[in-house]
């Protein structure tokens, strides 16, 4: 007997979706997929009418539906949003090249402008150039610090408010337990925010904060979206597909089926109190990532100002520019131009805080003697666009961290999130 869409009672039912294992037919898992990402959208506040929004490309699945389902949700909902396409090309020979001919098709697709910048013009070096020099063990530190900052002067350079990216659940999943394995404690405070950023010139947002990977490519799949599937060719070498592997481990067990959901809803539920090991020194520590996420706690969750003035610990620190690029950072030089500084000098190691004493300690530079804090912020998040100062860098302070944790959880600390009640209940039974 042919199963039929437990949604309309109608058609066919052509799949059984990851997430919620019913069985649905296409149009149907269509409009669900649509409706979940609007539900974030609208409950995280990721939008407001008008904005210039540039889509973070890079031409594969994640991006290109995100790209997609943007125009039609704005188009749908009304929100007004100015869309653009932002590509980058780290100079990856076989795999960016490729990718961004997928891209440029898209542009065409959708109808919405693409801005293209290269690694090789913003820095003078290509990603092939920076592993030939350093081999592939810290390839993603420097492709990660570069992309970010990349991204923030293509979206400035096209007049974007917003930069949205197509982070899935399980990349935040990873990126919450990559944190956890590094002791990254303000990182573990918003890394699971759809919205980071707030009190900066460019705020990012997910939409995807909630949507599994394999529904994206489903989703992809039978809407014959046109997308590049090839992995960067560094990416097995990143200690994020080793994560990757534990979580799928885990959901392909009897054990925790709902890893996914269950790390992210984990990473909202803490209240992180820095130590004196937490911060960069004390009370005065803080990021400009920091200050960002806690005017964007305030901003998105009403009252996290009030759990920022609770929280404690240290004030977060004014940003300000890089006196070499001119770019934000909460350092005198920013960590893009410490790790060119290595690239240029001979000592590629030098800017991920590798090389000790002389010459200038690199940890020395980058955190005013943060030491290994230094190392982490370089080794980023690793989520995909957000490398080191991913998430931000090491050392926000607690208030910003906690008000951000308390912004993402609906701006009333202390109380269930609105939304994870929401999404425990759609998980529930996510047995695969
Ligand atoms: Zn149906
Ligand atoms: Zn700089």
């Amino acid at each position: 007997m042919v199963a039929l869409c437990s949604t309309c009672n109608k058609e066919r039912a052509a799949l059984k979706r990851p997430k919620t294992l019913e069985q649905l037919c296409r149009p149907c898992f269509f409009r669900a997929l649509e409706d979940e990402v609007h539900a974030t959208i609208t409950s995280c506040r990721l939008f407001r009418a008008g904005e210039r929004v540039a889509v973070a490309a890079s031409g594969g699945k994640d991006s290109t539906v995100l790209a997609h389902m943007l125009t039609l949700l704005n188009a749908r909902h009304g929100y007004g949003l100015d869309l653009l396409l932002l590509s980058i090309d780290e100079g990856i020979a076989g795999y960016r090249d490729d990718s961004l001919a997928t891209v440029k098709r898209n542009e065409e697709t959708y109808g919405i402008p693409l801005t293209v910048l290269s690694y090789r013009d913003l820095y003078g070096w290509s990603m092939d150039e920076i592993v030939r020099e350093i081999g592939t063990r810290n390839n993603c530190t420097f492709c990660g610090v570069f992309r970010r900052q990349a991204l923030d002067r293509g979206a400035s350079l096209v007049g974007a408010d917003k930069i949205a990216t197509g982070h899935n659940a399980d990349d935040v999943a990873e990126t919450v337990l990559l944190n956890i394995l590094r002791g990254d404690a303000p990182r573990l405070a918003r890394c699971a925010s759809a919205f980071t950023g707030a009190g900066g010139p460019l705020p990012r947002v997910k939409p995807f904060k909630w949507t599994y990977e394999k529904e994206i490519v489903l989703y992809a799949h039978f809407k014959r979206l046109d997308y590049f599937s090839t992995e960067c060719v560094y990416a097995p070498y990143a200690a994020r597909g080793f994560a990757r592997d534990l979580i799928k481990d885990l959901e392909a067990s009897a054990a925790r089926p709902s890893a996914i959901m269950d790390l992210i809803h984990s990473a909202e539920s803490w209240t992180v109190c820095l130590g004196d090991g937490g911060g960069d020194g004390g009370g005065g520590g803080g990021s400009d990532a920091a200050a960002s996420d806690g005017a964007a706690a305030a901003a998105a969750g009403g009252n996290g100002s009030a759990a920022a003035a609770g929280g404690g610990g240290g004030g977060a620190r004014r940003p300000r520019s890089c006196t070499r690029c001119g770019y934000l950072t909460s350092q005198p030089v920013c960590k893009a131009c410490l790790l060119l500084e290595g690239l240029n000098s001979g000592l590629p190691r030098l800017g991920i805080g590798k090389v000790k004493g002389g010459r200038g300690s690199a940890a020395a530079a980058a955190g005013g003697g943060r030491g290994r804090g230094a190392e982490r912020a370089a080794a980023g998040c690793g989520a995909q666009g957000c490398g080191g100062g991913g998430c931000g860098e090491v050392g926000a302070a607690a208030a910003a961290a906690g008000a951000a944790a308390a912004a993402e959880a609906g701006g009333r600390a202390g109380r269930p999130p609105r939304r994870a009640a929401v999404i425990e209940f759609e998980s529930e039974g996510a047995t695969r």
